[in-house]
């Protein structure tokens, strides 16, 4: 036993690791039974929420471990760490990838290969490399759009002002099929504050609707992880994307994954 573990390295206390197939059964009951909670406290039907699992960091052998507890979607924030689980888990044939994570457009290529969805669409150049990989490889992509609601610079996401003209926009790009909006709360233990990040992505869901030419539709909310997906839900979430609460804390800080200065918790 190593008696000086430092804490930060030990990860989140709240999030023991998720070593075997009962680990992960047990783990997906309980985040399920919270959905079905926050579901319910606002007259929601669970099955109106889809729980998308997050296995960054996740070697192979624990996310096969998860995948035989009913895992059968994955988020992932680095494209190439996706592919690369992607190429090794090709036997399973029915596990889609959801990319969850800013996007460099020398990486479209890699998306348009394998992925079944992109959750993290925020610029013009990123729609167009994109369709260019899509229309060769002869299929489409469903793409959520990311907001910045926490109006913290370092964030990925665009503005709420641009969203209205962005969403209309991608009309420009058909194989890019726009089912919702994305965004990542405040990492604040102050409830009422991250409540206001979903509260915006609803309304800026809402405007939209109003505002797209008829056929078109954004009716996805994707929002809400382990710290905040209650809260998330009670606000309208369609998708939570939930890693730590299923696998087990994660030692990497988050400024890994997001641009530096949104990992400190206020
Ligand atoms: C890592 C990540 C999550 C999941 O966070 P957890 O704390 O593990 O639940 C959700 N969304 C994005 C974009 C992420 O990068």
């Amino acid at each position: 036993m190593n008696e000086s573990v430092d804490p930060q390295e030990a990860g989140d206390p709240r999030y023991p690791q998720a070593l075997t197939v009962e680990d992960f059964r047990r783990n997906l009951a309980e985040v399920r039974n919270r959905i079905a909670r926050a579901c319910e406290r606002v007259g929601r039907a669970p099955s109106s929420v889809r729980l998308l699992p997050v296995s960054k960091t996740v070697d192979e052998a624990r996310i096969r471990l998860s995948y035989e507890a009913g895992c059968k979607e994955l988020g992932e924030n680095k494209v190439q760490e996706a592919y690369r689980k992607w190429e090794a888990m090709s036997d399973l044939t029915d596990l889609r990838w959801s990319i969850i994570g800013h996007l460099q457009t020398n990486k479209a290529r890699l998306v348009a290969q394998f992925a079944s969805e992109f959750q993290a669409l925020d610029s013009v150049r990123v729609a167009e490399a994109l369709e260019r990989r899509l229309q060769t490889e002869g299929h489409g992509l469903d793409v959520f759009v990311q907001v910045n609601t926490s109006g913290e610079a370092s964030k990925y996401g665009l503005p709420p002002d641009d969203v209205v003209a962005f969403v209309r926009g991608l009309a420009a790009y058909p194989a890019l099929r726009v089912r919702g909006l994305m965004t990542l709360a405040l990492l604040s233990s102050e409830t009422a504050r991250v409540r206001e990040c979903f509260v915006l992505l609803r309304n800026l869901k809402d405007r939209i609707q109003h505002d797209l030419p008829r056929g078109n539709e954004v009716t996805e909310l994707s929002m809400g992880m382990s710290g905040d997906f209650e809260t998330a839900i009670e606000e309208g979430a369609t998708v939570v994307r939930v890693g730590q609460a299923i696998y087990g804390a994660r030692t990497l800080p988050d400024s890994y994954f997001w641009p530096s200065g949104t990992a400190s918790r206020e």
